[in-house]
């Protein structure tokens, strides 16, 4: 930990923070820069006094030295964490691109969504049986029934699949159906979700809250990690803004910063932040252009139709387009994409 000073800070208010930080049994080191003092503390468990040092005279800032998100910070684990959901590695070469409907609707639906989308060469299967909805009285998912069709769809197709769970007691549930959890943007800081998705064994998808800073998500995860599962890929889906002529803003430079900070994948979901199909294309090469290592996009075979997010949901065949589209960015970009 760092406490920095006020430039004019007196003698006495510097003696002051030093005195008090030795007789808590911690070490010193002072140092000045052009306009601060600088007074670093040395020795574990010093994050403890930072609120009673901030209050003190002459104290303009402390700042802690490490990210108090260790287990998914880079400074301990500079190398890449490659997250494996059955035997697609997330985080490799590799971009890995994540695609099916917004929603399980039905064993039609969810097959044709499935085939078309391994065809494009997706390589993993999204769909939602448990589905967090904004009113009550929109379509909640199919639930088990759900879980049951994307068992059926992972068989005939081999594609592994993701689904989101919405609450803590699920968890056991779909951990037996599911080959990776996600966590939905309104449940980025369910705690208690997230630490049960800490206890179970499938690697866990970690949407950003669409009001959550990168340090939140990355808090997020940790507690995902510190639960005991390491294997935690986040994911940018758009943010709140004061632009209102997408669903969100789709943060870009959060790809860049996760990477800079964290060892774990990132993808990017161009769907949720655009809202509008006609802009998922844009989004979905400029996340791959800025480093994500994958995408989650919505397909449905008859947007209109969908129970959810059919807006912003590509048909079919624009979705085997858009795939085509991606690869020389992918290879622009050092990845490869498909085969
Ligand atoms: C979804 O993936 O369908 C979804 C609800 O996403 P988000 O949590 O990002 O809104
Ligand atoms: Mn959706």
């Amino acid at each position: 930990m760092i406490a920095v000073l006020e430039g004019n800070c007196p003698l006495k208010e510097k003696a002051d923070v030093v005195q008090m930080l030795e007789s808590e049994g911690f070490r010193v080191q002072v140092s000045q820069t052009g306009t601060e003092s600088l007074i670093g503390v040395i020795g574990e468990g010093a994050a403890r006094l930072a609120d009673r040092l901030s209050a003190m005279p002459g104290v303009k800032d402390v700042r802690p030295v490490a990210p108090p998100y260790p287990l998914t910070s880079r400074d301990h684990r500079p190398e890449r964490t490659r997250v494996k959901v059955r035997r697609v590695a997330i985080g490799g070469p590799e971009i890995t691109v994540i695609a099916g409907p917004c929603s399980v609707e039905s064993e039609e639906q969810l097959l044709t969504s499935a085939r078309a989308a391994k065809k494009a060469g997706a390589k993993l299967l999204r769909g939602g049986a448990f589905k967090p909805r904004t009113s009550p009285y929109s379509f909640q998912g199919l639930g088990k029934e759900g879980l049951e069709i994307l068992a059926h769809a992972r068989e005939e197709t081999g594609l592994g699949v993701v689904t989101e769970v919405v609450a803590p007691e699920d968890v056991a549930l779909i951990s037996e159906y599911a080959d990776m959890l996600q966590i939905g943007a309104r449940n980025m800081q369910n705690f208690r979700l997230l630490s049960a998705a800490g206890e179970q064994p499938r690697p866990v998808l970690l949407k950003r809250g669409m009001m959550a800073t990168l340090e939140e998500l990355l808090m997020a995860a940790e507690y995902v990690a510190a639960a005991g599962n390491p294997n935690v890929v986040l994911c940018e889906r758009g943010i709140r803004t004061f632009e209102t002529s997408m669903r969100g803003t789709l943060d870009i430079g959060a790809v860049a910063v996760l990477k800079e900070r964290s060892h774990l994948p990132v993808i990017v979901d161009p769907s949720h932040a655009a809202g509008k199909r006609e802009l998922v294309p844009s989004l979905a090469r400029a996340g791959i252009a800025a480093g994500a290592d994958g995408l989650i996009i919505e397909i449905h075979p008859s947007p209109p139709d969908a129970m959810s997010d059919g807006r912003q949901s590509l048909e079919l065949e624009a979705f085997g387009k858009l795939m085509q589209e991606l690869k020389p960015i992918s290879k622009a970009v050092g990845r490869r994409l498909g085969t």
